[in-house]
């Protein structure tokens, strides 16, 4: 027997998972003592009661002969998939339904869609970034280059033309830092990627947050269909986190040797995945009715709101810190020079407020800190004045 001797390159174990052992063993350890998680970005607010009736209906459908459902189709059900290409097309953007695949959340997809491509593929992923871009490549044995985003270049980097670089991550608006493209800047990469014959796989899980005019999907560039997948997920914009509901684009023109990656990635799915349950589908599908948009962009609301309060927190702390605009995370330089999980340790020990160290999210991250505007509010506001209260200058 022979293991995947790949695993020995992860480290011991993921992001969120040690910031929740470490939190865990100190609540343990200091039960009178209130924790506040502004950690991993997990939603808090319930789903749309739009969304609820339409999967209570569906149970409903479930419960009767006539309208019970067994396997759902591999690439969804063509009335979320009809939904999601017009949500597409509200925008502006072109996708047809045939190119569009339902999946269980962006994770998964972010993790099997490398499936689609030969070991000896270079990776270029940004740093810092979503860590699984890296650790499922790592997984595989692929070769990892990385793209430095730093405060310099706005958190943004550009195409480097003396990057070899077969498989491109994208996540825009980023997680961790919220730096978002324009459509510009997309071009470049469309054209860098088409230039080179690479693939593209841009994660748009933060679209819903986008603000300020930056690009909602890779898909606004010119001639992105050739060389972009698109993933993106209902678990922030809809709070699907614990229901588990997203899509993938994958565009009949994306074709590398001759083949195309849509019917590929419908080979893969077929083989290995049964689809997602009618009921979630359902639930899906009304989070695009004018009712379930108009409910998804109150909640939205109330995180942006969030947000702005743990920014004028750190305006008035004299803290650097970017995000917070186009996407739920506030991403900050750890005051007094202070490393990552050093201040991790001292915002725990101190004032019993979870963050996320920045350097988990990359090399570049070390010296960073992420804080997510999905908690609730009031536990929102009780950290703001807890930190104000230790770091004001
Ligand atoms: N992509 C990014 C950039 C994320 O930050 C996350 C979750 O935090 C995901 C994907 C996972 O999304 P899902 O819940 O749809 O699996």
């Amino acid at each position: 027997m022979k293991l995947n001797e790949h695993f020995s390159a992860l480290s011991e174990s993921y992001l969120f998972a040690t910031v929740a052992q470490k939190s865990a063993a100190y609540a343990a350890a200091h039960p009178d003592k209130k924790v506040i998680k502004l950690s991993i970005g997990d939603v808090t607010l319930p789903l749309a009661p739009a969304v609820i009736s339409a999967m209570h209906e569906a149970v409903e459908e479930m419960g009767r002969k006539e309208t019970f459902r067994g396997y759902p189709p591999y690439e969804g059900y063509d009335f979320l998939r009809e939904s999601i290409a017009k949500y597409y097309a509200d925008r502006g953007v072109d996708v047809p339904v045939s190119d569009i695949f339902v999946s269980d959340g962006a994770k998964s997809d972010c993790g099997n869609l490398p499936e689609l491509f030969g070991e000896d593929n270079v990776v270029l992923v940004p740093d810092p970034v979503y860590p699984v871009y890296v650790d499922t490549n790592l997984m595989a044995g692929r070769k990892i280059v990385y793209a430095a985003a730093t405060k310099e270049n706005g958190f943004l980097p550009m195409p480097d033309e003396s990057v070899k670089a077969d498989i491109i991550y994208i996540c825009s608006p980023n997680n961790p830092t919220g730096a978002a493209y324009t459509k510009e800047q997309l071009q470049k990469w469309v054209d860098y990627a088409n230039e080179r014959e690479a693939v593209i796989l841009y994660d748009a899980a933060y679209e819903c947050f986008v603000q300020d005019g930056a690009a909602r999907s890779i898909y606004e560039a010119n001639g992105a269909e050739k060389c972009a997948i698109e993933m993106c997920s209902f678990s922030k914009t809809a709070g699907f986190t614990g229901t588990r509901c997203g899509y993938t684009v994958v565009p009949s023109a994306l074709v590398r040797g001759g083949v195309r990656l849509r019917d590929m990635w419908f080979r893969r799915q077929s083989t290995k995945f049964n689809g997602v349950s009618y009921i979630v589908q359902r639930g899906a599908a009304a989070v695009f009715t004018e009712e379930g948009m108009k409910q998804i962009n109150e909640n939205l609301a109330y995180y942006r709101e969030n947000a702005r309060l743990i920014a004028d927190c750190m305006d008035k702390c004299g803290i650097f810190y970017t995000g917070g605009k186009n996407s739920p995370y506030i991403w900050l330089k750890c005051p007094g020079g202070m490393k990552s999980w050093e201040f991790f340790d001292y915002l725990l020990n101190e004032i019993q407020v979870v963050g996320t160290p920045g350097s988990g999210f990359g090399e570049n991250g070390e010296g960073f800190f992420r804080l997510t505007a999905f908690g609730d509010r009031e536990n929102t506001k009780e950290a703001c004045e807890r930190l104000y209260g230790l770091l004001k200058k």
